[in-house]
């Protein structure tokens, strides 16, 4: 079986990713056999309420929480991450590097992401939702789930994903359109999406009319019938991506992901680092 590009990679750009290295990922991105991979680094301006609760004494999150409990994220180093993208494509060039950036809630950060897209070119954008709003700021779902039943948070997550396509057109691809599903409280018992079919189908269709393409997120087993749904609601293609912050993840459940796809009716592009679109 031929890989997918993976195109959702963190690096040590990302600043929630201490154990990234771009040129180590390089190398184990060569060695599992991609063809490509894109460094869609985090540009995130969504200020966190994060708790202690769970969390390491030594988790680099409590590094840069503040006394009121907030999380600043801090900037990202243009600059840095284009030179160290440049040496790479000059080191690895049998892997095709693409650029790119994950963009956090870019609908609730219109101008500074727009000043920041106006300074160069990337080739893969990513549009993503980590935050919904609570108490006077915004949490991640694993403090939501603490304070929410779970079934609201992922309805609320479903709707403003919704309004994060419709908000902004500054990303082609909507990432991780699962992301709560990752710290899904087990006491629930498990995940079943079929219980939100109409929810998940209504921003699917919205996202797949906007012409946006689907992530394929690999940090949990992707669910067979959102990508089924995303098809029938109209969805043109698909990327795949590990969602990796450190090298040995990169390309992880990259097979299952591709017999999904496969199976769903979708096929490679003409170039190994095209998204898929419909067979
Ligand atoms: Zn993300
Ligand atoms: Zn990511």
């Amino acid at each position: 079986m031929s890989l997918p590009a993976d195109s959702h990679v963190h690096t040590q750009f990302s600043w929630d990713a201490p154990n990234g290295d771009m040129l180590a990922t390089c190398a184990r991105a060569i060695e599992v056999g991609l063809p490509a991979v894109a460094f869609t680094e985090h540009v995130d301006h969504t200020v966190l309420q994060v708790s202690r609760e769970g969390l390491d004494p030594d988790h680099f999150l409590l590094q840069l929480r503040e006394s009121d409990g907030t999380v600043t994220p801090p900037a990202f180093d243009a600059t840095g991450y284009l030179a160290a993208v440049a040496d790479c494509r000059e080191r690895f060039p049998q892997l095709r590097i693409l650029s790119g950036l994950e963009l956090g809630e870019p609908h609730r950060h219109v101008e500074q992401v727009a000043a920041l897209l106006g300074a160069g070119d990337s080739d893969r954008v990513l549009g993503s939702l980590h935050t919904l709003p609570h108490a006077d700021g915004y949490a991640e779902p694993p403090g939501l789930y603490t304070h929410r039943a779970p079934g609201e948070v992922l309805r609320s997550y479903l709707a403003e994903v919704a309004a994060l396509v419709s908000g902004t057109d500054v990303f082609e691809v909507l990432a991780h359109v699962d992301y709560p599903v990752r710290s899904w409280p087990q006491v629930r018992g498990p995940f079943e999406p079929s219980e939100f079919e109409a929810e998940f189908r209504h921003t699917l269709g919205v996202t797949a009319s906007s012409g946006r393409v689907l992530e394929i997120n690999t940090v949990v087993p992707f669910h067979a019938l959102l990508l089924r749904w995303w098809r029938e609601e109209g969805g043109a293609a698909v990327t795949f991506g590990s969602d990796a912050h450190e090298p040995n993840d990169v390309a992880r459940g990259f097979r299952d992901a591709v017999q999904l796809a496969e199976a769903c009716g979708f096929r490679p592009g003409p170039r190994p680092y095209d998204v898929w679109g419909r067979s």
